[in-house]
């Protein structure tokens, strides 16, 4: 059997049982944004780890150094918004390839200090070698949260609002358009910024964990299409998603219609826009969102609804069922 077969999730799941049996108590191990562990004064560690490789998450020629500094903790900073968390520590493992140049790594590194300390993140160890091929950049980041607040991806029930913090599919318009050459104009520009500078919606993750009726978080980093999926294996329900009410900002809007692109497919296949999905008990979810919206200046969105297992996940478009093109990422189903 090849991992083209399974899948980046079905390898995960392949593997995890084993691990998940027998974990000590007030513990979350393999499936969630974050490890939780049991802490001090009723609080609980948050762990989570994520490798960026080039040549699979970024081309050194298409990012600048600092960028991808940035980049390489705001993608975990996310994981820890995404159980309503506070970010404490972080350890970077670097594999350098031997032609890098001092001066790439110094940007890096600015980057990475500039998104620790606005994150109040302090950098305490890693590990440093050669690579033979390319630069892999591994950031692991501890956090802390209250027990009683920590948002799993588990705690979704049917007839759940289902929210999403920010805009969806700039990040992956910026990446088409990098792939493509270079942005043409101040929209484009934009779209490449999202993509390379991503804001961890922490602010938004530890005001939503603080009410009770918020019942599921995970942050999109595959896409909706994808992540969706997970908070539906693990809350054992399924999900109908209007593709109309997905939030497009303004820069994906103008672009896609001068290039020619599905904004849809690009919102809810497209990955990497950090903000967070959010499952919202279906009495409170109006109140929330207009207290969500007067805190941060900026709508919580509903998309959908949390529905019953056996209907899967469903896309609907002025009212009637629609299909997708794209399915949201996966490392080894070649998308
Ligand atoms: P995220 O995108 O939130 O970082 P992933 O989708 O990458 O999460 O991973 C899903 C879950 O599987 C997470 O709980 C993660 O810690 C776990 N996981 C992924 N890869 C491994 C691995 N190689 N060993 C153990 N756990 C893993
Ligand atoms: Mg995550």
């Amino acid at each position: 059997m090849k991992l083209a077969e399974i899948g980046e999730f079905g390898l995960i799941a392949r593997f995890s049982g084993p691990f998940l049996r027998g974990l000590p108590p007030r513990t979350t191990g393999i499936g969630d944004d974050c490890a939780v562990l049991p802490w001090a004064g009723g609080r609980r560690l948050l762990v989570t780890t994520d490798m960026l490789v080039e040549g699979t998450h970024f081309l050194r020629a298409k990012i600048s150094a600092r960028d991808l500094g940035h980049k390489s903790l705001a993608v975990n900073l996310s994981d820890v918004a995404a159980m309503g968390g506070r970010p404490t520590a972080a350890f970077l493992s670097l594999a350098i390839p031997t032609d890098i140049d001092i001066a790439w790594l110094d940007a890096f590194f600015a980057g990475l200090r500039a998104q620790a300390r606005g994150a109040g993140v302090a950098l305490l160890g890693g590990d440093t070698t050669r690579s033979p091929g390319p630069l892999v950049i591994n950031v692991a980041l501890l956090g802390e949260a209250d027990a009683g607040r920590i948002k799993l991806r588990s705690g979704a029930g049917p007839g759940d609002a289902l929210c999403v913090t920010g805009f969806l599919g700039d990040s992956d318009a910026g990446l088409r358009i990098l792939l493509g050459g270079k942005p043409r104009n101040r929209d484009e520009a934009a779209l490449v910024r999202r993509h390379d500078r991503p804001r961890a919606h922490l602010a938004e993750g530890a005001w939503l964990a603080r009410r009770a009726a918020v019942t599921a978080m995970m942050d999109v980093s595959d896409g909706i299409d994808s992540d969706l999926r997970r908070i539906m294996e693990r809350s054992g329900c399924g999900a109908a998603v209007d593709l109309d009410a997905l939030p497009l900002s303004g820069p994906l809007r103008r672009t896609a219609a001068r290039r020619g692109w599905d904004t849809r497919e690009l919102a809810a296949a497209g990955g990497e826009d950090y903000c967070l999905l959010v499952a919202v008990r279906r009495g409170a979810a109006a109140a929330i969102a207009r207290a969500f919206g007067r805190a941060f200046g900026r709508p919580l969105v509903r998309i959908g609804t949390i529905t019953r297992a056996r209907d899967g996940l469903r896309y609907f478009s002025a009212g009637r069922p629609a299909e997708l093109a794209r399915r949201g990422f996966d490392h080894f189903k070649g998308n």
